[in-house]
């Protein structure tokens, strides 16, 4: 090892030493959650949707590390996540999920992007900047077929035909995005795929994509050119009524700052809206909700009560929050951990093992996407695996 490394690895040693919370990212279980979906995509290209900072992992970490698996194709929701992306794939199709906002063409056209093109009026203005460049440029066009949130309508979709301006640029994907692919039972699937159907049918030879993450493991799937899975690849469930077939990616830890005994019918934390019915052993930890962990995981009730709110898992014990999530702090209740199994400085999993991201989501009132999203900047993150 060389001086300026191992100087680098003390650096980050001392950091983790120091942080209250350690975000554990394991690149080689996304590339191998990237692989898996591909064997589910049957046939499709697999491509990989790095929105939000690769759903809060990383787009410089995570976007390099599915492209050595093999992936060619990300989407992201905002140009600036765009051209981050395009600094770590060189050679990626890159698309912009949120559409085309006015005079942003240049930035395209510099950073070879592809926007995805909601409606006429940014059909329009993409093919006007494609006559002005004189160069076919390459972009999406999104067909809601549902959602009622981004893309031209069905009937829209099925005129886009006979339009002018697609003779100005190349459209390389024609798309739509599920609603409730996650509810396999749930009709709207069906008849979201018919509506792409028709659509597709008018424009022949162009590539097509519906899937996201659970689209890809609905029964009746659709075989489309390509799927756009987020969620899975960071090991979210894509089936929430059955296992799931995803590894784990994200894993978070916060340090124990304090411990201290209170008294039987004491308070806990902010408004004093968890009550000790005996003498029991609290754990301040140093994660709050400036740091992503959602307030609404807050315990509100009283010690032993069963509480739909967050969870740790100390030295392989469950142990339930107490009190309200505090901005800096968490305070866990760790009676029934052995004493001499818990002291200052020790760190407690918050997301791991059977606090997977779903778990920790449903726990809060939310979805695991949230959790993942909001997975804070003032971690210290460990990376591990990754390469070639
Ligand atoms: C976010 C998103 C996806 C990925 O969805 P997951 O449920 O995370 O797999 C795919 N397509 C579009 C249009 C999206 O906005």
């Amino acid at each position: 090892m060389t001086r300026n490394n191992s100087q680098t690895n003390a650096a980050r040693d001392i950091l983790e030493n120091a942080a209250g919370g350690i975000l554990h990212i394991d690149l080689d279980a996304l590339a191998s959650n990237w692989r898996t979906l591909r064997e589910h995509a049957g046939g499709a290209e697999t491509a990989a949707v790095v929105k939000a900072n690769a759903y809060g992992t990383g787009i410089e970490k995570a976007v390099p590390a599915l492209a050595r698996a093999g992936c060619r194709t990300f989407f992201v929701a905002h140009l600036s996540e765009a051209i981050r992306a395009r600094a770590v794939a060189p050679y990626a199709a890159i698309y912009v999920l949120n559409g085309l906002f006015a005079g942003t063409g240049p930035t395209y056209a510099e950073f070879d992007l592809r926007p995805v093109l909601g409606s006429f009026e940014e059909v329009e203005e993409w093919a006007g900047f494609c006559r002005a460049q004189n160069r076919k440029l390459k972009a999406a066009i999104h067909v809601d077929t549902g959602m009622n949130r981004l893309g031209l309508t069905v009937p829209q979709g099925l005129t886009l035909k006979d339009r002018g301006e697609l003779k100005d640029f190349e459209i390389a994907l024609l798309m739509s995005h599920f609603v409730s692919a996650e509810e396999s039972d749930n009709p709207l699937n069906a008849q979201q795929i018919e509506a792409f159907e028709a659509v597709r049918s008018t424009l022949p030879g162009i590539p097509a994509s519906l899937p996201n993450s659970s689209g890809i493991f609905l029964r009746d799937k659709p075989g489309y050119d390509l799927v756009r899975p987020g969620y899975a690849l960071y090991g979210g469930n894509p089936t929430p009524d059955r296992n799931n077939p995803m590894k784990p990616v994200v894993g978070l830890n916060a340090r124990i700052v304090q411990l201290r005994w209170v008294e039987a019918d004491q308070t806990v934390g902010y408004n004093g809206r968890w009550v000790a019915l005996d003498k029991r052993r609290i754990a301040t930890l140093s994660v709050g909700y400036a740091d992503g962990y959602p307030r609404a995981a807050s315990a509100r009730g009283r010690s032993g009560d069963e509480l739909l709110a967050g969870m740790a898992l100390v030295a392989g014990h469950t142990c339930s929050f107490a009190g309200n999530v505090s901005m800096d702090l968490i305070t866990i209740d760790v009676t029934d951990v052995p004493e001499s199994q818990v002291k200052r400085g020790d760190t407690v999993t918050l997301i791991g093992g059977d606090l997977t991201i779903d778990e920790v989501g449903r726990r809060a009132g939310t979805i695991g996407y949230e959790i993942l999203t909001n997975l804070g900047a003032r971690y210290a993150r460990a990376y591990r695996g990754g390469e070639a």
